[in-house]
């Protein structure tokens, strides 16, 4: 087993994962960056070490310094969270090369599914169905030819994309060409990368994604299914598990294509293949080869610690569990809880005043918070996630309703009030899935153009 681990990331996952590594008796190394001194998972390590300075680049992305803290503490293996390094190939690699564990599947897997291109590739191989699009990479010499075969409207896409970033509509023939070049360039400025392609933009689809474990040696399981539709800019806003209404006849051959796919290429740990679903159509969108925000969904109805299989695969233990003994039992919503202003969506850090974690049977809340926390402005707005498990998705929904009642972070403003006041009051909502296009489309008080459309 892992004696001693370095989590190299901040807020609520470091705090998550120094709870999984307590659970299995492994040592635990926090890092913060300057700006970080305050983070609640630093009192519950065993050693801290600082890293640099509040810009990530200069702390949670900075390799060589993160490799030094692992020497200087003793670590044995790294555990990246998600964001920042978790999807860095070099990162894994360099880990590796400096004789430590990286918890997460190998650096080639990273950099298979680090480029859609050829994630869908690999994904087309093993037989599981994709969404209608170009071949290859799309250029200004191509994109016409490639355009008419997918037909309009269409997305272009960065290879090289992530965080809903990099993504444009185009309606017709004619905004093409300017469209590509602004993407490459966008795909450049961003990632590092222009390398763009494009897929059939479907109208009405669901963002339904689908958990897998494997062991790095042939051997895969799923822990079925989530829905993560309800999004704001391509961000997902509220997930729940297991994806509601899909006939079993249609999502069962997708749960064993994803398996199938992870034991061909011999997968090891954590992943999540992201998936449209579209009239009865599953389409592969992408895979994210790390433990995601929504995962808590997941645990809630299988049972099953996914952080704690993180940690036992890059031990060497293998899988936990055989596919037969998972089973769903109820329901899971996660709601993502941002310092942000519930109208603008403006980040609003601060110091969090008044706090109280609702509580009670099947409610859980993965937070750093506390009160008199203060929130620097230099990383991502997300401070907790409220997840309640029901018998049912109805049952799962009444909770929420009430530990969202109960929940009080006062000093800063947070997304709260749309999750309990707007999403979780919607009939439509509370009645069955809906879109991706849902949320903004009905429930946003002034709805802005999608960032598809601007950007
Ligand atoms: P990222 O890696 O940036 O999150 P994804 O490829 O996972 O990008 O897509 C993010 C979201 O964008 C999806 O959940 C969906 O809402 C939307 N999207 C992506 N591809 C398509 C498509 N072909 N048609 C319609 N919507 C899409």
């Amino acid at each position: 087993m892992i004696k001693k681990l370095l989590i190299a990331n901040r807020g609520e996952i470091a705090l998550r994962i120094v709870r999984a590594c307590k659970q299995l008796g492994i040592q635990t190394v926090g890092v913060y960056s300057t700006a970080d001194d305050n983070l609640m998972h630093l009192r519950f390590v065993d050693e801290s070490i600082c890293i640099g300075k509040p810009n990530a680049s200069q702390s949670y992305l900075n390799i060589d310094t993160i490799l030094t803290a692992a020497e200087i503490s003793g670590a044995d293996a790294i555990h990246p969270g998600y964001g920042f390094l978790s999807e860095n190939a070099e990162f894994a690699e360099r880990v590796e090369e400096a004789g430590l564990t990286f918890v997460g599947p190998a650096p080639e897997h990273i950099r298979l599914m680090g480029n859609k291109i050829s994630a869908i590739n690999a994904m087309k191989k093993a037989g599981v169905p994709t969404v209608p699009g170009s071949v290859g990479s799309v250029t200004l010499a191509n994109a016409e030819e490639q355009a008419k075969a997918i037909g309009f409207p269409l997305l272009i896409k960065a290879a090289a994309g992530g965080g809903g970033r990099g993504m444009r509509v185009v309606e017709r023939l004619e905004q093409l060409l300017s469209q590509v070049q602004a993407a490459k360039q966008e795909a450049e400025l961003w990632f590092g990368d222009d390398s763009v392609y494009m897929e059939r933009f479907l109208k009405n689809p669901r963002h339904v994604e689908v958990q897998v474990l494997g062991d790095g040696e042939g051997n895969a399981i799923h822990l079925f299914d989530r829905d993560c539709s309800l999004q704001r800019r391509h961000q997902k806003v509220l997930e729940e598990a297991p994806a509601p209404e899909i006939p079993d006849d249609i999502k069962e051959p997708i749960l064993q294509a994803c398996v199938r796919a992870c034991e061909q290429i011999n997968y090891r740990g954590a992943g999540t293949f992201e998936f449209l679903y579209e009239d009865e159509q599953f389409f592969f969108i992408e895979m994210n080869t790390r433990v995601q925000v929504e995962h808590p969904v997941t645990e809630m109805i299988t049972g099953i610690d996914v952080v704690v299989e993180q940690l036992k695969i890059a031990s060497g233990y293998g899988l936990s569990y055989r596919q037969n003994e998972i089973e769903i039992r109820g329901h899971a919503i996660e709601c993502r809880i941002n310092a942000e202003d519930p109208v603008t969506f403006l980040p609003s850090p601060g110091t969090v005043t008044h706090f109280f974690m609702p509580n009670g049977n099947g409610v859980r809340f993965d937070s750093h918070l506390y009160p008199n926390y203060a929130i620097p402005t230099f990383y991502d707005s997300l401070i907790g996630k409220l997840i309640c498990h029901g018998q049912t998705r109805e049952q799962a929904i009444a909770k929420l309703r009430h530990a969202l009642d109960e929940l009080i972070i006062t000093g800063i403003k947070t997304n709260v009030p749309l999750h309990r006041d707007v999403i979780l009051q919607d009939e439509a909502f509370c009645k069955q899935a809906q879109n991706i296009h849902y949320l903004e489309k009905n429930l946003l008080s002034q709805p802005e153009t999608p960032k598809t459309e601007t950007e």
